[in-house]
Protein backbone atom coordinates (compact mmCIF):
# COMPACT_ATOMS: atom_id res chain seq x y z
CA UNK A 1 0.00 0.00 0.00
CA UNK A 2 3.03 2.47 0.73
CA UNK A 3 4.53 1.49 -2.36
CA UNK A 4 1.28 2.63 -4.39
CA UNK A 5 0.99 5.55 -2.37
CA UNK A 6 4.66 6.99 -3.23
CA UNK A 7 3.74 5.86 -6.76
CA UNK A 8 0.72 7.91 -6.92
CA UNK A 9 2.99 10.67 -5.69
CA UNK A 10 5.84 10.41 -8.06
CA UNK A 11 2.98 10.35 -10.64
CA UNK A 12 1.42 12.95 -10.11
CA UNK A 13 4.34 15.66 -10.64
CA UNK A 14 3.08 18.05 -12.78
CA UNK A 15 4.00 21.38 -13.72
CA UNK A 16 0.32 22.85 -14.52
CA UNK A 17 -0.09 25.75 -11.97
CA UNK A 18 -3.15 25.46 -9.80
CA UNK A 19 -6.49 27.30 -10.34
CA UNK A 20 -5.81 29.29 -7.29
CA UNK A 21 -2.01 29.97 -8.87
CA UNK A 22 -3.47 31.12 -12.14
CA UNK A 23 -5.86 33.55 -10.34
CA UNK A 24 -3.73 35.07 -8.39
CA UNK A 25 -1.06 35.72 -11.27
CA UNK A 26 -4.03 37.18 -13.20
CA UNK A 27 -4.98 39.64 -10.43
CA UNK A 28 -1.60 40.68 -9.69
CA UNK A 29 -0.65 41.12 -13.58
CA UNK A 30 -3.82 43.37 -14.27
CA UNK A 31 -2.66 45.67 -11.31
CA UNK A 32 0.70 45.34 -12.67
CA UNK A 33 -0.49 46.14 -16.24
CA UNK A 34 -3.14 48.91 -15.28
CA UNK A 35 -1.81 50.54 -12.28
CA UNK A 36 1.89 49.95 -12.15
CA UNK A 37 3.07 50.28 -15.92
CA UNK A 38 1.38 53.27 -17.26
CA UNK A 39 2.80 55.17 -13.61
CA UNK A 40 6.60 53.49 -13.86
CA UNK A 41 8.26 56.47 -15.90
CA UNK A 42 6.64 59.26 -13.73
CA UNK A 43 8.02 57.74 -10.80
CA UNK A 44 11.14 56.92 -12.11
CA UNK A 45 11.81 60.61 -12.69
CA UNK A 46 10.62 61.72 -9.65
CA UNK A 47 12.77 59.30 -7.49
CA UNK A 48 10.11 59.24 -4.77
CA UNK A 49 8.34 56.35 -2.76
CA UNK A 50 5.28 56.46 -4.77
CA UNK A 51 2.88 56.59 -2.12
CA UNK A 52 -0.29 56.41 -4.13
CA UNK A 53 0.48 53.18 -5.41
CA UNK A 54 1.51 51.69 -2.48
CA UNK A 55 -2.12 52.48 -1.25
CA UNK A 56 -3.61 51.48 -4.17
CA UNK A 57 -1.87 48.17 -3.81
CA UNK A 58 -3.52 48.36 0.11
CA UNK A 59 -6.84 49.03 -0.81
CA UNK A 60 -6.80 45.59 -3.40
CA UNK A 61 -5.68 43.94 -0.22
CA UNK A 62 -2.23 43.30 -2.34
CA UNK A 63 -0.33 45.36 -0.05
CA UNK A 64 -1.34 43.71 3.31
CA UNK A 65 -0.03 41.08 5.82
CA UNK A 66 -3.07 39.02 4.67
CA UNK A 67 -2.11 38.76 1.19
CA UNK A 68 1.37 37.90 1.96
CA UNK A 69 0.50 35.16 4.38
CA UNK A 70 -1.84 33.34 1.75
CA UNK A 71 0.79 33.73 -0.61
CA UNK A 72 3.08 31.99 1.42
CA UNK A 73 0.54 29.52 2.61
CA UNK A 74 0.62 27.73 -1.03
CA UNK A 75 2.30 24.64 -0.52
CA UNK A 76 4.20 24.30 -3.41
CA UNK A 77 5.77 27.67 -3.03
CA UNK A 78 5.35 29.04 -6.26
CA UNK A 79 2.67 31.72 -5.50
CA UNK A 80 5.46 34.18 -3.62
CA UNK A 81 7.62 33.74 -7.24
CA UNK A 82 4.60 34.04 -9.45
CA UNK A 83 3.55 37.27 -7.90
CA UNK A 84 6.98 38.66 -7.48
CA UNK A 85 7.08 38.17 -11.00
CA UNK A 86 4.35 39.96 -12.48
CA UNK A 87 4.71 42.89 -9.95
CA UNK A 88 8.17 43.61 -10.91
CA UNK A 89 6.90 42.95 -15.01
CA UNK A 90 4.84 46.11 -14.24
CA UNK A 91 7.92 48.10 -12.81
CA UNK A 92 10.75 47.11 -10.60
CA UNK A 93 11.34 50.80 -8.76
CA UNK A 94 7.26 50.93 -7.43
CA UNK A 95 7.38 47.07 -7.31
CA UNK A 96 10.32 47.46 -4.77
CA UNK A 97 8.33 50.41 -2.94
CA UNK A 98 5.41 47.92 -2.30
CA UNK A 99 7.28 44.56 -1.51
CA UNK A 100 10.04 46.26 0.50
CA UNK A 101 8.41 45.96 3.63
CA UNK A 102 8.18 42.19 2.77
CA UNK A 103 11.94 41.93 3.98
CA UNK A 104 11.36 43.26 6.96
CA UNK A 105 8.11 41.12 7.57
CA UNK A 106 10.08 38.34 6.72
CA UNK A 107 12.61 38.97 9.66
CA UNK A 108 10.10 39.24 12.43
CA UNK A 109 8.85 35.90 11.00
CA UNK A 110 11.66 34.07 10.49
CA UNK A 111 13.47 35.18 14.30
CA UNK A 112 10.20 36.81 16.47
CA UNK A 113 7.70 35.20 18.72
CA UNK A 114 4.18 35.35 17.77
CA UNK A 115 3.56 38.27 20.43
CA UNK A 116 6.17 40.25 17.93
CA UNK A 117 4.72 39.05 15.34
CA UNK A 118 0.93 40.23 16.15
CA UNK A 119 2.67 43.11 17.76
CA UNK A 120 4.87 44.81 15.03
CA UNK A 121 3.56 43.62 11.79
CA UNK A 122 0.47 45.51 11.20
CA UNK A 123 2.44 48.46 11.98
CA UNK A 124 4.44 47.57 9.14
CA UNK A 125 1.76 47.58 6.68
CA UNK A 126 -0.12 50.33 8.39
CA UNK A 127 -4.12 50.67 7.22
CA UNK A 128 -5.73 51.53 4.03
CA UNK A 129 -6.03 55.20 5.12
CA UNK A 130 -2.33 55.37 5.91
CA UNK A 131 -0.18 52.35 4.68
CA UNK A 132 2.92 52.49 6.03
CA UNK A 133 6.25 50.83 4.98
CA UNK A 134 9.16 48.65 7.28
CA UNK A 135 12.84 48.62 6.89
CA UNK A 136 15.27 45.57 6.76
CA UNK A 137 18.93 47.12 8.01
CA UNK A 138 21.98 44.81 8.14
CA UNK A 139 24.33 46.38 5.83
CA UNK A 140 26.76 49.13 6.99
CA UNK A 141 29.34 51.50 5.11
CA UNK A 142 32.04 48.93 6.08
CA UNK A 143 29.90 45.60 5.83
CA UNK A 144 28.20 44.85 2.97
CA UNK A 145 28.92 41.05 1.61
CA UNK A 146 30.95 40.65 4.85
CA UNK A 147 27.80 40.89 7.18
CA UNK A 148 29.72 39.07 9.66
CA UNK A 149 31.96 42.43 10.61
CA UNK A 150 29.08 44.68 11.59
CA UNK A 151 29.93 47.74 13.97
CA UNK A 152 26.56 48.29 15.55
CA UNK A 153 26.21 47.58 18.31
CA UNK A 154 23.71 46.64 21.13
CA UNK A 155 24.45 47.07 24.27
CA UNK A 156 21.34 45.67 27.37
CA UNK A 157 20.80 48.11 30.10
CA UNK A 158 19.92 45.98 33.33
CA UNK A 159 19.10 48.76 34.62
CA UNK A 160 16.08 50.09 32.54
CA UNK A 161 15.51 46.99 30.88
CA UNK A 162 16.28 48.39 27.68
CA UNK A 163 18.75 47.67 24.50
CA UNK A 164 20.77 50.82 23.57
CA UNK A 165 21.97 50.60 19.70
CA UNK A 166 24.85 52.78 18.65
CA UNK A 167 25.56 52.33 15.06
CA UNK A 168 25.20 53.28 11.31
CA UNK A 169 22.97 51.46 8.70
CA UNK A 170 23.69 51.52 4.74
CA UNK A 171 21.19 51.59 1.81
CA UNK A 172 18.40 50.62 3.68
CA UNK A 173 15.67 49.96 1.69
CA UNK A 174 12.86 52.39 2.75
CA UNK A 175 15.45 53.61 5.71
CA UNK A 176 14.63 56.27 7.80
CA UNK A 177 10.80 56.70 6.33
CA UNK A 178 9.43 53.09 7.74
CA UNK A 179 7.30 52.73 10.68
CA UNK A 180 9.47 50.05 11.78
CA UNK A 181 12.87 49.14 11.60
CA UNK A 182 14.47 45.65 12.01
CA UNK A 183 18.11 46.36 12.54
CA UNK A 184 20.37 43.86 12.97
CA UNK A 185 23.33 44.46 15.63
CA UNK A 186 26.08 42.66 17.09
CA UNK A 187 25.57 41.92 20.77
CA UNK A 188 29.09 40.19 20.78
CA UNK A 189 31.29 41.38 18.60
CA UNK A 190 34.08 38.29 18.77
CA UNK A 191 31.21 35.74 17.86
CA UNK A 192 30.80 37.42 14.12
CA UNK A 193 27.69 36.36 12.95
CA UNK A 194 26.19 34.29 15.63
CA UNK A 195 27.12 37.25 18.10
CA UNK A 196 24.58 39.46 16.42
CA UNK A 197 20.52 39.59 16.56
CA UNK A 198 17.47 41.58 15.16
CA UNK A 199 16.11 44.24 16.81
CA UNK A 200 12.27 46.20 16.42
CA UNK A 201 12.95 49.95 16.51
CA UNK A 202 9.29 51.14 16.90
CA UNK A 203 7.82 54.28 15.70
CA UNK A 204 9.45 57.47 16.69
CA UNK A 205 12.37 55.90 18.74
CA UNK A 206 14.60 58.88 19.43
CA UNK A 207 18.14 58.60 18.30
CA UNK A 208 16.99 56.69 14.98
CA UNK A 209 17.86 59.27 12.06
CA UNK A 210 17.88 59.06 8.28
CA UNK A 211 20.93 60.08 6.60
CA UNK A 212 21.24 61.01 3.24
CA UNK A 213 19.11 59.71 0.72
CA UNK A 214 20.78 57.59 -2.04
CA UNK A 215 20.42 58.92 -5.93
CA UNK A 216 20.70 55.78 -7.35
CA UNK A 217 21.16 54.02 -11.46
CA UNK A 218 17.96 52.42 -11.08
CA UNK A 219 14.66 51.07 -8.59
CA UNK A 220 14.64 55.10 -8.56
CA UNK A 221 10.85 54.70 -7.20
CA UNK A 222 12.22 52.41 -4.01
CA UNK A 223 13.73 54.75 -1.53
CA UNK A 224 17.11 53.68 -0.22
CA UNK A 225 18.91 55.66 2.78
CA UNK A 226 21.72 55.67 5.85
CA UNK A 227 19.88 55.01 9.07
CA UNK A 228 22.10 56.34 12.15
CA UNK A 229 21.78 54.68 15.34
CA UNK A 230 22.58 57.01 18.09
CA UNK A 231 21.70 56.01 21.85
CA UNK A 232 18.41 54.57 20.45
CA UNK A 233 16.94 53.27 23.40
CA UNK A 234 14.50 50.57 22.62
CA UNK A 235 12.25 48.34 25.66
CA UNK A 236 13.40 44.74 25.95
CA UNK A 237 10.76 43.35 23.89
CA UNK A 238 11.91 44.67 21.27
CA UNK A 239 14.67 42.21 21.01
CA UNK A 240 13.58 39.77 18.11
CA UNK A 241 12.82 36.21 19.45
CA UNK A 242 13.56 37.30 23.12
CA UNK A 243 16.54 37.31 25.62
CA UNK A 244 16.15 34.41 26.91
CA UNK A 245 16.59 32.26 23.22
CA UNK A 246 19.14 34.90 22.57
CA UNK A 247 21.64 34.55 26.01
CA UNK A 248 21.48 30.55 25.06
CA UNK A 249 22.07 31.24 21.42
CA UNK A 250 25.09 32.88 22.45
CA UNK A 251 26.02 30.55 25.02
CA UNK A 252 26.08 27.79 22.29
CA UNK A 253 28.62 29.98 20.34
CA UNK A 254 31.04 30.42 22.51
CA UNK A 255 30.99 27.00 23.01
CA UNK A 256 31.77 26.92 19.39
CA UNK A 257 28.69 24.98 18.00
CA UNK A 258 27.99 25.87 14.28
CA UNK A 259 24.43 24.14 13.53
CA UNK A 260 23.01 27.31 13.59
CA UNK A 261 25.11 28.96 11.04
CA UNK A 262 24.12 26.36 8.60
CA UNK A 263 20.03 27.27 9.82
CA UNK A 264 21.12 30.84 9.14
CA UNK A 265 22.31 29.71 5.63
CA UNK A 266 19.21 27.47 4.72
CA UNK A 267 16.88 30.50 5.50
CA UNK A 268 19.19 32.61 3.17
CA UNK A 269 18.98 30.23 0.60
CA UNK A 270 14.75 29.85 1.21
CA UNK A 271 13.99 33.66 0.44
CA UNK A 272 16.62 34.11 -2.82
CA UNK A 273 13.87 32.63 -5.53
CA UNK A 274 11.64 35.46 -4.74
CA UNK A 275 14.46 38.22 -5.27
CA UNK A 276 15.27 35.92 -8.86
CA UNK A 277 11.63 36.23 -9.77
CA UNK A 278 11.51 40.09 -9.35
CA UNK A 279 14.72 39.76 -11.87
CA UNK A 280 12.97 37.54 -13.91
CA UNK A 281 10.09 39.96 -14.21
CA UNK A 282 11.98 42.90 -15.40
CA UNK A 283 13.67 40.73 -18.19
CA UNK A 284 10.18 39.30 -19.11
CA UNK A 285 9.48 42.72 -19.89
CA UNK A 286 11.95 43.93 -21.66
CA UNK A 287 11.58 41.06 -23.87
CA UNK A 288 8.03 41.40 -24.61
CA UNK A 289 8.57 44.87 -25.55
CA UNK A 290 11.92 44.00 -28.01
CA UNK A 291 9.29 41.33 -29.52
CA UNK A 292 7.03 43.30 -30.22
CA UNK A 293 8.95 46.70 -31.55
CA UNK A 294 10.95 43.99 -33.80
CA UNK A 295 7.50 42.76 -35.42
CA UNK A 296 7.03 46.85 -35.88
CA UNK A 297 9.92 48.39 -37.12
CA UNK A 298 11.20 47.58 -40.54
CA UNK A 299 14.33 48.51 -42.03
CA UNK A 300 15.54 47.66 -45.53
CA UNK A 301 11.92 46.91 -46.61
CA UNK A 302 11.08 44.30 -43.86
CA UNK A 303 10.37 44.04 -40.35
CA UNK A 304 14.47 44.45 -38.20
CA UNK A 305 13.08 40.15 -37.13
CA UNK A 306 12.84 39.04 -39.82
CA UNK A 307 17.08 39.24 -39.85
CA UNK A 308 18.15 36.22 -37.69
CA UNK A 309 20.47 38.27 -35.81
CA UNK A 310 17.57 39.49 -34.14
CA UNK A 311 15.07 37.09 -34.14
CA UNK A 312 17.81 34.74 -32.48
CA UNK A 313 18.63 37.11 -29.81
CA UNK A 314 14.53 37.02 -29.24
CA UNK A 315 14.70 33.07 -29.45
CA UNK A 316 17.82 33.29 -26.59
CA UNK A 317 15.52 35.52 -24.33
CA UNK A 318 12.78 33.34 -24.28
CA UNK A 319 15.23 30.34 -23.46
CA UNK A 320 17.08 32.03 -21.10
CA UNK A 321 14.10 33.95 -19.53
CA UNK A 322 12.29 30.18 -19.14
CA UNK A 323 15.20 28.41 -17.45
CA UNK A 324 16.09 30.94 -15.26
CA UNK A 325 12.60 30.67 -14.09
CA UNK A 326 12.69 27.02 -13.85
CA UNK A 327 15.36 27.42 -11.21
CA UNK A 328 13.61 29.66 -9.44
CA UNK A 329 10.39 27.72 -8.99
CA UNK A 330 12.52 24.68 -8.21
CA UNK A 331 14.23 26.71 -5.42
CA UNK A 332 11.02 27.87 -4.12
CA UNK A 333 9.51 24.48 -4.16
CA UNK A 334 12.85 23.30 -2.42
CA UNK A 335 12.27 25.83 0.34
CA UNK A 336 8.56 25.67 0.74
CA UNK A 337 8.75 21.52 1.32
CA UNK A 338 11.65 21.65 3.46
CA UNK A 339 14.36 19.88 0.94
CA UNK A 340 17.81 20.45 2.05
CA UNK A 341 20.17 22.96 -0.35
CA UNK A 342 22.60 20.40 -1.08
CA UNK A 343 24.27 22.44 -3.86
CA UNK A 344 22.90 26.02 -2.91
CA UNK A 345 19.85 26.16 -5.64
CA UNK A 346 19.16 29.07 -3.94
CA UNK A 347 21.63 30.71 -4.77
CA UNK A 348 22.13 28.89 -8.42
CA UNK A 349 18.50 30.66 -8.92
CA UNK A 350 19.36 34.33 -7.74
CA UNK A 351 22.32 34.01 -9.42
CA UNK A 352 20.83 32.91 -12.89
CA UNK A 353 17.76 35.47 -13.05
CA UNK A 354 19.57 38.50 -11.75
CA UNK A 355 22.27 37.67 -14.66
CA UNK A 356 19.44 36.92 -17.42
CA UNK A 357 17.69 40.33 -16.78
CA UNK A 358 21.05 42.15 -16.87
CA UNK A 359 21.69 40.37 -20.06
CA UNK A 360 18.02 40.66 -21.62
CA UNK A 361 17.41 44.11 -20.95
CA UNK A 362 20.76 44.71 -22.60
CA UNK A 363 19.75 43.04 -25.59
CA UNK A 364 16.45 44.65 -25.42
CA UNK A 365 18.15 47.95 -26.07
CA UNK A 366 20.36 46.77 -28.81
CA UNK A 367 17.08 45.84 -30.69
CA UNK A 368 15.24 48.94 -30.34
CA UNK A 369 18.47 50.57 -31.39
CA UNK A 370 18.47 54.29 -30.47
CA UNK A 371 15.29 54.67 -29.38
CA UNK A 372 16.10 51.72 -26.85
CA UNK A 373 18.76 54.57 -25.89
CA UNK A 374 16.31 56.91 -24.90
CA UNK A 375 13.88 57.76 -21.72
CA UNK A 376 10.78 57.72 -24.44
CA UNK A 377 10.84 53.88 -24.73
CA UNK A 378 11.44 51.55 -21.32
CA UNK A 379 13.84 49.52 -21.90
CA UNK A 380 16.48 52.09 -20.70
CA UNK A 381 14.87 51.97 -17.35
CA UNK A 382 14.13 48.08 -17.03
CA UNK A 383 18.26 47.91 -17.77
CA UNK A 384 18.89 50.05 -15.21
CA UNK A 385 16.75 48.47 -12.57
CA UNK A 386 17.74 45.19 -13.03
CA UNK A 387 21.21 45.82 -12.64
CA UNK A 388 21.11 46.00 -8.88
CA UNK A 389 20.01 42.30 -8.91
CA UNK A 390 23.33 40.94 -9.49
CA UNK A 391 24.55 43.31 -6.14
CA UNK A 392 21.71 43.30 -3.35
CA UNK A 393 21.08 40.35 -1.58
CA UNK A 394 23.92 38.84 -2.10
CA UNK A 395 26.67 40.04 -5.17
CA UNK A 396 26.91 37.12 -8.15
CA UNK A 397 30.26 37.09 -6.64
CA UNK A 398 28.93 35.72 -3.63
CA UNK A 399 26.23 33.63 -5.11
CA UNK A 400 29.48 32.07 -6.85
CA UNK A 401 30.87 31.16 -3.37
CA UNK A 402 28.27 29.79 -2.02
CA UNK A 403 27.44 27.80 -4.75
CA UNK A 404 31.08 26.45 -5.10
CA UNK A 405 31.94 25.56 -1.52
CA UNK A 406 28.32 23.46 -1.24
CA UNK A 407 28.94 21.89 -4.70
CA UNK A 408 33.33 21.18 -3.32
CA UNK A 409 32.72 20.50 0.31
CA UNK A 410 35.81 23.39 0.32
CA UNK A 411 36.75 26.24 2.07
CA UNK A 412 36.57 28.34 -1.46
CA UNK A 413 37.82 32.05 -1.19
C1 LIG B 1 19.31 49.79 -4.10
C2 LIG B 1 19.89 49.06 -2.94
C3 LIG B 1 19.05 48.58 -1.95
C4 LIG B 1 19.58 47.92 -0.84
N1 LIG B 1 18.73 47.52 0.16
C5 LIG B 1 19.25 47.03 1.29
C6 LIG B 1 18.41 46.77 2.43
O1 LIG B 1 17.20 46.97 2.40
N2 LIG B 1 18.99 46.31 3.56
C7 LIG B 1 20.33 46.07 3.64
O2 LIG B 1 20.78 45.65 4.69
N3 LIG B 1 21.15 46.29 2.58
C8 LIG B 1 20.65 46.78 1.41
N4 LIG B 1 21.48 47.04 0.36
C9 LIG B 1 22.92 46.77 0.45
C10 LIG B 1 23.36 45.58 -0.38
O3 LIG B 1 22.87 44.39 0.20
C11 LIG B 1 24.90 45.61 -0.50
O4 LIG B 1 25.24 46.66 -1.37
C12 LIG B 1 25.46 44.29 -0.98
O5 LIG B 1 25.34 43.31 0.00
C13 LIG B 1 26.93 44.38 -1.39
O6 LIG B 1 27.70 44.96 -0.38
P1 LIG B 1 28.69 46.17 -0.74
O7 LIG B 1 27.93 47.14 -1.56
O8 LIG B 1 29.33 46.65 0.50
O9 LIG B 1 29.80 45.54 -1.68
P2 LIG B 1 31.17 44.84 -1.22
O10 LIG B 1 30.88 43.78 -0.23
O11 LIG B 1 32.15 45.91 -0.85
O12 LIG B 1 31.64 44.17 -2.57
C14 LIG B 1 32.29 44.87 -3.61
C15 LIG B 1 32.69 43.87 -4.68
O13 LIG B 1 33.60 42.91 -4.14
C16 LIG B 1 33.10 41.61 -4.34
N5 LIG B 1 33.45 40.75 -3.22
C17 LIG B 1 33.32 41.01 -1.88
N6 LIG B 1 33.76 39.96 -1.16
C18 LIG B 1 34.14 39.00 -2.04
C19 LIG B 1 34.65 37.69 -1.93
N7 LIG B 1 34.85 37.12 -0.75
N8 LIG B 1 34.93 37.01 -3.06
C20 LIG B 1 34.74 37.56 -4.28
N9 LIG B 1 34.25 38.81 -4.45
C21 LIG B 1 33.95 39.52 -3.35
C22 LIG B 1 31.58 41.79 -4.44
O14 LIG B 1 30.96 40.72 -5.10
C23 LIG B 1 31.49 43.10 -5.23
O15 LIG B 1 31.66 42.84 -6.58
C24 LIG B 1 20.97 47.69 -0.75
C25 LIG B 1 21.81 48.16 -1.77
C26 LIG B 1 21.30 48.86 -2.83
C27 LIG B 1 22.26 49.42 -3.86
Amino acid sequence: MEAVTEALSQGAFSMELSEDQRDVREWVHGFAANVVRPAAAEWDEREETPWPLIQEAAKIGLYSFEALAQFYADESGLMLPIVNEELFWGDAGIGMAIMGTTLAVAAIFSSGTGEQFGEWVPQCYGSVEKPEVAAFCVSEPDAGSDVSSLRTRARYDEASDEWVLNGQKAWATNGGIANIHVVIASVEPELGSRGQAGFIIPPGTPGLTMGTKVKKHGLRASHTADVFLDDCRIPSRCLLGGKEKLDERLARAREGASAKKQAAMQTFEATRPTVGAQAIGIARAAYEYSLQYAQDRSQFGRPIIENQAIAFALADMALEIDAARLLVWRAAWMGRTGRKFENAEGSMSKLKASEVAVWATERAIQILGGNGYTREFPVERMHRDAKIYTIFEGTSEIQRLVISRAISGMMIR
